[in-house]
C-alpha cells in the first residue's frame, strides 16, 4: 500500500489570471465633470464621459427618489 496521495497538485492553478479581486488594469481618464485625473477600472468610451470618484455619484442613476 503506497499512501502517496499527499501533494496531489493542489497548489492554486495560477490565481493571477485577472479573476474577480484580482488588480485589474486601470485606464486614465479625465472627469467630464470638474476635470481632475482620475483612473477607472474599464476603458474609457470616448462617447460616454468619465467621472472621478467624487463625481461619479453624482451622476450614477438614483437609485431612489429622495427628495
Ligand atoms: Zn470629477
Amino acid at each position: 500500500m503506497a499512501f502517496n496521495d499527499r501533494g496531489n497538485s493542489f497548489r492554486g492553478r495560477d490565481s493571477n489570471r485577472g479573476g474577480f479581486g484580482g488588480p485589474k488594469e486601470m485606464h486614465n481618464a479625465t472627469c467630464s465633470d470638474c476635470g481632475a485625473e482620475t483612473q477607472v477600472p474599464f476603458r474609457p468610451d470616448p462617447d460616454r464621459p468619465v467621472y472621478c470618484r467624487e463625481c461619479l455619484p453624482n451622476h450614477r442613476k438614483p437609485r431612489e427618489n429622495r427628495y
